[in-house]
């Protein structure tokens, strides 16, 4: 079984991995993983691991590396027993977010002989930007979709795809953006740097000053490097 690419979507939080994987899912040359829609939704539907990652999240505590690898391993490996599969790129949005998961899933995906090209794709982005888009974020509340729009460029308060309504992403206050964008920093050291000892290669975009139709462009020329 082989498998083209599989690309590893790095970015702080607002550093556009939603608008570009949303790019992505339009062109059918991708399979999109993310993590944090799919925790969310498995919240909403209540399925046994979204009432495990609320219980985790309720109690502040971190939902443990092992147990988001096994669930992403599950998506995969239901993933890739399907047909045409290997003409395309899977990309995981957020994941692997700590040096653990990384050290677990290269280990899974060696284990069961998937022919693999895997590279990271890392979105460079300044605090300040970071802070100024998550003031203007908003969120389609149908967790079938859940677009990301900017306050900014918006007619209207509805979602231009499936027509619902947009909502303040319940994480985005100043605090908490401040907290994850400071955690991000602080785990993804750890996870560039075992990737730098595993020889696993590191695409950098920054994305500062970049508008979201030059960010696919750019992210597109990194996969055929
Ligand atoms: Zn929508």
């Amino acid at each position: 079984m082989a498998v083209n690419n599989i690309i590893s979507l790095m970015g702080p939080p607002c550093s556009g991995k939603g608008t570009l994987t949303n790019l992505c899912k339009k062109d059918r040359t991708f399979e999109i993983f993310s993590a944090g829609n799919f925790c969310r939704k498995s919240i909403e539907i209540g399925t046994d691991i979204g009432n495990l990652i609320l219980k985790y999240s309720q109690n502040k505590s971190l939902i443990p590396d092992d147990l988001i690898v096994d669930v992403v391993s599950d998506w995969f490996l239901a993933k890739i027993s399907k047909k045409n599969i290997e003409t395309k790129t899977i990309i995981f949005d957020g994941f692997p977010r700590t040096a653990k998961q990384a050290t677990l899933f290269l280990d899974f995906l060696n284990k069961i002989g998937v022919n693999f090209n895997f590279k990271i794709i890392y979105l460079i982005i300044s605090d300040e930007e970071v802070l100024k888009r998550a003031f203007s974020r908003l969120l389609c509340q149908n967790k079938d979709c859940q677009i990301v729009y900017s306050e900014n460029f918006l007619k209207n308060k509805s979602c231009e795809v499936c027509g619902s309504d947009l909502i303040k992403r319940a994480d985005d206050s100043f605090e908490n953006i401040k907290n994850r964008l400071k955690k991000f920093i602080e785990s993804s050291k750890k996870v560039l740097n075992f990737y730098a000892s595993s020889n696993i290669r590191v695409e950098k975009i920054e994305v500062t000053n970049l508008k979201s139709l030059d960010l696919f462009e750019n992210f597109k020329s990194k996969l055929i490097l």
